[in-house]
């Protein structure tokens, strides 16, 4: 298998395989386990990545870019 390895990530959104380079990481809150008789809301943040193409189509580098500059003025 060539040389180097590049390491492959899957995208959260359509699932295609893409090197971890090309790929946007996120954190994405999830809730889990709504249940009818136990109520877990689980907050941790889950890292996933998206190809670029889908990474544009769901606005990522806009939340990206909100967070930063959120961040950068407190
Ligand atoms: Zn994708």
């Amino acid at each position: 298998m060539g040389r180097g390895r590049e390491p492959l990530v899957v995208c959260d959104a359509c699932g295609r395989t893409v090197p971890r380079d090309k790929a946007v990481e996120y954190f994405k809150s999830s809730v889990f386990d709504i249940d009818q008789k136990d109520i877990v809301v689980d907050l941790t943040r889950r890292k996933v990545f998206y190809c670029i193409s889908c990474a544009k189509h769901r606005k990522i580098f806009e939340k990206k870019k909100k967070m930063l500059s959120k961040n950068a003025r407190e």
